[in-house]
């Protein structure tokens, strides 16, 4: 969405393809409903996605959420998030930049010219028909679009590891002022487990009640399976569901929970990791972790490195230096293999725990629009260079550079 604002903005003619009936990604098709990336962790949180990232926020607002960013009990600074209203915010931005949006189409193929990408083929309930374009953004988060035009691709880190799925459920029915800290929650699972419920994966896990009603999400069902094999993947749905169930009989043992029911799962389950398409520059831990900067930066990362090595196994964070930000290169988002092909989010190419900091949602929007804006000049001109990259992003107001520590605190 980021992307294709952008690209709009900057002159392009654009369509958005994507196969829900909304926008939001993970937002709002699997229940992820805290934004993360949109600020540093220093206090105080400099906030450092501004752009279209920033306007998301402000219409949030408009329509009655609260972004105002919240730190956590585990010293992280999130939004927390109304799917209905990102849904209805996104629809309206989209609508003022002019994105030709199209909802329930699914992208399956493409063809090339040389080294670019002609056209994909879009199959909706009227059928197979193809859109051609001068430039491409891949923000499929599973990489689709660069699989299925032949442009490099590699599923998970170089050992072919991916991080676990979660099926994020969203329980209702909880009393106002029970305890739903992460401790007591776990307290519940580890005694469900103890009494035989033997589905559940994981004891402790964000567990946050949601703005504007009692209800609650839960990010413990982890599972692990291959997006690419429909089989894996639909396990993981049925599998992810039983946790649910047993999730639910184990809350409802505390108190203030007797009365709790499941409001939704997902719809889908969240992946956090699969293809990503093969860039011209990778981003690295050390550059990530260490706050690094480039000369050709095009959007800043902020959020610790945040590694879920698989169900069962705790996850592992590194905080940025200084709880400060890094900057991301134009070609970390640039395909290695397809001169029009730009890649934003979860599809980008990095080292794992650089990934585990890039593929946040408030980072996917500063990504997000870079791409957008590199494929808009790409299209107009053949070529994009990141000096022209960088001038029409600061022109839309977004932030290219890291902010530095001295001018944190002035
Ligand atoms: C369980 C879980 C918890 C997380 N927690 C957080 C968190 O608290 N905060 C945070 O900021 N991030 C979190 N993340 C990470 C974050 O949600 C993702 O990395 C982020 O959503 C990536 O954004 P994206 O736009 O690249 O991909 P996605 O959000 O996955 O969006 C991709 C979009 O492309 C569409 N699409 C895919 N393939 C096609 C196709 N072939 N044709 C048409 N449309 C297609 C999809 O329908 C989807 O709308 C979490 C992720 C998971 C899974």
């Amino acid at each position: 969405m980021a992307a294709a604002v952008a690209a709009a903005q900057a002159g392009a003619s654009v369509a958005l393809i994507e196969r829900a009936p909304y926008l939001g990604g993970a937002a709002t098709h699997s229940n992820v409903l805290t934004y993360c990336g949109f600020w540093t962790q220093a206090d105080p949180a400099v906030q450092i996605v501004r752009g279209v990232g920033d306007d998301v926020l402000r219409e949030i607002e408009i329509l009655g959420g609260d972004a105002t960013p919240v730190r956590t009990a585990s010293n992280v600074v999130i939004a927390l998030l109304d799917p209905e209203i990102v849904k209805f915010a996104l629809d309206r931005i989209c609508e003022r930049a002019g994105v030709d949006v199209l909802l329930h189409a699914t992208l399956t193929d493409a063809t090339l010219a040389g080294d670019r990408i002609a056209s994909v083929a879009v199959y909706d309930h009227g059928g197979t028909g193809w859109i051609s374009a001068h430039a491409f953004v891949d923000a499929s988060g599973d990489a689709d679009l660069a699989a299925r035009s032949g442009a490099g691709v590699r599923y998970g880190g170089h050992d072919g590891a991916v991080q676990n799925g979660t099926l994020v459920v969203r329980f209702g029915g909880i009393e106002a002022d029970a305890d739903t800290s992460r401790t007591a929650w776990e307290r519940a699972v580890r005694a469900a487990k103890a009494r035989g419920l033997d589905a559940l994966t994981k004891e402790h896990g964000l567990v946050i009640r949601i703005p504007g009603s009692n209800d609650v999400v839960a990010y413990l069902a982890d599972e692990a399976y291959d997006v690419r094999d429909v089989r894996s993947h639909a396990a993981a749905e049925r599998r992810g569901r039983r946790q649910a169930w047993q999730l639910l009989d184990a809350i409802r043992t505390l108190p203030g929970h007797a009365a709790a029911y499941i409001v939704t799962t997902g719809p889908a389950i969240g992946t956090r990791e699969s293809r990503h398409v093969v860039a011209q520059r990778p981003l690295t831990e050390a550059e990530v972790v260490g706050g690094a900067t480039f000369p050709d930066a095009v959007a800043v990362g902020g959020w610790p490195a945040e590694h879920h090595p698989g169900p069962g196994l705790p996850n592992r964070w590194i905080r940025i230096k200084d709880d400060g930000a890094y900057e991301i290169p134009l070609g970390t988002l640039h395909s290695a293999t397809h001169a029009n092909l730009f890649a934003a989010g979860r599809t980008l190419d990095a080292d794992p725990y650089a990934f585990a900091s890039l593929r946040v949602m408030g980072t996917a929007f500063a990504t997000g629009q870079a791409a957008g804006v590199a494929a808009a000049q790409t299209a107009r001109n053949g070529v994009t260079k990141a000096e022209h990259v960088r001038s029409e992003l600061v022109r839309q107001g977004a932030l290219i550079a890291a902010p530095q520590p001295e001018r944190t605190l002035s």
